[in-house]
């Protein structure tokens, strides 16, 4: 059985470490710690670079009886920010919130949580398996940074990660891919008031590029956004750069690919009407998947979920998670929904009941892979 007290007690503590993306030194410590009481050995690489203070991921194993398949189970330790001091609170409602000043920290600490009390429960109750791999990632929220540098990579027939908003039951089985555009257009400075005439503004001409361009919700499947634009000195100066930052996401390869090739020709068009130049630089972060449903993981998802007394659901995301890093590196994997809910706000909160049905579900995915 699975000890609801035990569980609730380690994500109230998990969420009282600050582990913002970067600083997860203290989280992970706690981590290879607990992992060690339950009768893992967890080791940790050098994906947070080499200094004393750097934080690497944890990966550990629970070597099992039976011949079948190896689960991986994946959640990342860092937070958003503001996620320093948390408090959390029980609510009457039977919810945990924050005390309001930051976020919670549910994502991912649930997922986190739920992997310990899972590793328990099957430890505990002796329920035969056929070996799980735990992988507990840095640096998700700023890019996938651990999970792309895992090392080794972990070895699993199949990968879940636990990271996706939504109640328990919903299964991700489409994320998309995402590019990251970043242009520095060049004007020409000059004295606003005296020779204006000897100047290229370039902040009108990214005005210009930006307001040609489509972005927000391109369709179903696709999205597009300026996020970051910077420039300028002084209201006397004709301004001679400006740096700007997007994104393109799609679940379609080659619509991410067209889109961003478009909002790049447009920058590079507006540019050269004006008689200027632009430095377009734009860069795939993660590549996107897509599994059917009678992909073995989805199909293991779906029954553990059914077995469990859960109604599965096949969803899609307009996000990356490691999931995706996965699922590149020969893994195939779900990401799982946790039941946190307003994640990356302050309001950000997730029911305790459906920390334990996550964590029903995970009991019922390594129970049901022996029998695979
Ligand atoms: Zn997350
Ligand atoms: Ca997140």
């Amino acid at each position: 059985m699975i000890k609801t007290e035990r569980l609730l007690q380690d994500f109230i503590e998990l969420v009282g470490i600050d582990s913002v993306s970067g600083q997860e030194r203290a989280v992970c410590d706690a981590l290879k710690a607990r992992l060690g009481v339950i009768g893992l050995t967890a080791s940790e690489d050098n994906a947070g670079g080499t200094m004393p203070e750097a934080t690497g991921n944890i990966l550990a194993h629970l070597e099992g009886s039976l011949p079948g398949p190896r689960v991986l189970f994946c959640a990342h330790m860092d937070t958003v920010e503001p996620g320093r001091g948390i408090r959390p609170v029980i609510n009457d409602d039977g919810t945990i919130t924050s005390d309001g000043e930051t976020i919670l920290g549910a994502d991912d600490k649930a997922g986190i949580a739920a992997v310990l009390e899972c590793l328990r429960t099957i430890i505990d109750e002796r329920i035969p398996h056929s070996g799980i791999t735990v992988a507990f990632t840095i640096r998700e929220e700023t890019g996938l940074v651990g999970a792309k540098s895992l090392d080794p990579f972990p070895r699993a027939n199949y990968g879940f990660v636990l990271d996706a908003t939504g109640p328990p039951g919903e299964i991700v089985v489409r994320a998309p891919s995402q590019d990251k555009i970043t242009a520095t257009v060049h004007g020409r400075a000059a004295h606003a008031g005296v020779n204006p005439e000897a100047g290229i503004n370039a902040i009108y001409v990214a005005a210009r590029a930006i307001a040609a361009m489509s972005l927000g919700r391109i369709d179903p499947e696709t999205t597009a956004n300026i996020g970051i634009i910077t420039g300028g000195k002084a209201v006397n100066i004709v301004p001679d750069t400006v740096y700007l930052e997007g994104e393109v996401r799609s679940l379609k390869k080659a619509k991410r690919e067209e889109h961003t090739a478009l909002l790049c020709g447009i920058i590079e068009k507006t540019a050269r009407e004006a008689g200027t130049r632009a430095d377009i630089c734009s860069t795939l972060l993660y590549d996107g998947y897509e599994l059917g449903e009678n992909n073995p993981v989805v199909q293991l998802a779906v029954t553990a979920a059914r077995r469990c007394g859960l109604t599965p659901l096949l969803t899609q995301s307009g996000g990356g998670s490691d999931a995706n890093i996965l699922n590149t590196r020969g893994i195939p994997t779900v990401n799982l929904a946790v039941g946190m809910e307003n994640v990356h706000t302050t309001s950000e909160r997730i029911k305790v009941a459906d920390l334990v049905s996550l964590t029903r579900l995970l009991v019922e995915i390594t129970r049901s892979a022996g029998r695979f």
